[in-house]
């Protein structure tokens, strides 16, 4: 039987930063990567708000250094999903997806957040073939062509600029008669002659032979002058939000009503289950930063350390 002191599920800047802290502080930390290892950032170009990189440094090039310097201390990075929990008696039981079960006295729970898709049928359908909830991942493909991004946030407004830096145009599908993101994004994204924003449209699909060739749009849906319509795209980009991966956990853990952790207390990183933390964009639906993930992993580290001490 395995028994880890520190287990760490989750490899963004949370579970990288509390696996180097946690190394250094003697726990042998194991870490379980999940389903995206490094996390969220392996999707994103150069990250210019990570202090410590004057020029910029892109997310995978981040994500890789944060690993190394795991490694480098003495972290034990591992494959795996986790697929089920047992936070009912310590040590904790934490079953990985090829049935391996590991008991750990610690448990820092990093498992980040995922992209929000709208449900319709025909995000299944063209999956891979035109739909994508990442436009640093695949805008490339789009190169001179006309694509359309959902939504009227910050991360909206930002993939369409990126995006409008490779297509020919880009289209804003914004529910609202209004963008939600900072004023300056909106400036951005308003000044952008390449992005055509469509206030108050709703998607109702997408058609095409072999790929996403349009979008079927519904303009101020549910009023007198609802009117519906098709526009030819090339690509369509979600961009309307995330959703944590807090389900293996809930029944131990609590949540707000999306899901997001809430934490027992005003440490940001403590649970109602002794020994068990969380960090990162899974308990933090306000800031959702590299550098606000990688410095809650550090003190959900730091408290896993301090807890071990007290129980001797
Ligand atoms: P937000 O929750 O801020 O915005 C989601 C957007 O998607 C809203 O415009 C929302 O519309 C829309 N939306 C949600 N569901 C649907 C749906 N079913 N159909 C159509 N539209 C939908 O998410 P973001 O990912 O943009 O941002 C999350 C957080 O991260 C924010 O705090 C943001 O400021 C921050 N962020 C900061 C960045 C930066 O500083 N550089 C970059 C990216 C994000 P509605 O307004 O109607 O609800």
């Amino acid at each position: 039987m395995e028994v880890t002191k520190c287990l760490i599920i989750g490899s963004g800047p949370a579970g990288y930063t509390a696996a180097i802290y946690a190394a250094r502080a003697n726990l042998s930390p194991v870490v379980i990567e999940g389903i995206q290892p490094g996390g969220q950032l392996t999707q994103t170009t150069v990250i210019e708000n990570f202090p410590g990189f004057p020029q910029g440094i892109t997310g995978p090039e981040l994500m890789d250094n944060m690993r190394q310097q795991a490694l480098n201390v003495g972290a034990d990075i591992r494959s795996g999903v986790v697929t089920a929990v047992d936070f009912e008696t310590s040590p904790y039981t934490v079953t990985i997806d090829d049935g391996t079960e590991i008991y750990a006295e610690t448990v820092v729970v990093a498992t980040g957040a995922a992209a929000k898709y709208l449900g319709i049928a025909d995000e299944t359908k063209y999956a891979g073939m035109g739909v994508s909830a990442c436009a640093t991942c695949d805008g490339f493909f789009y190169r001179k062509k006309v694509v359309a991004v959902v939504g009227g946030g910050d991360t909206a407004c930002e993939e369409a600029n990126y995006l409008a830096s490779l297509a020919s145009k880009v289209y804003l599908i914004v529910r609202k008669p209004f963008l939600r993101a900072s004023q300056a994004m909106q400036e951005r994204t308003m000044n952008n002659p390449k992005i055509e924003v469509l206030f108050e449209h709703n998607t109702e699909g997408l058609f095409g032979e072999n790929g996403v060739e349009g979008v079927r749009l519904v303009k101020r849906k549910g009023e007198p002058d609802e009117t519906h319509y098709s526009l030819p795209i090339d690509g369509f980009f979600l961009a309307i939000g995330h959703t944590p991966n807090s389900e293996v956990f809930r029944k131990y853990l609590a949540t707000d009503e999306t899901g997001y952790f809430v934490p027992s207390d005003a440490s940001g990183v403590r649970t109602v289950v002794p020994g068990v933390f969380v960090a990162g964009d899974v308990a933090d639906p306000h800031y959702r930063q590299a550098i606000t993930a990688a410095a809650s992993g550090c003190k959900a580290a730091l408290e896993a350390e301090r807890y071990l001490a007290a129980k001797g």
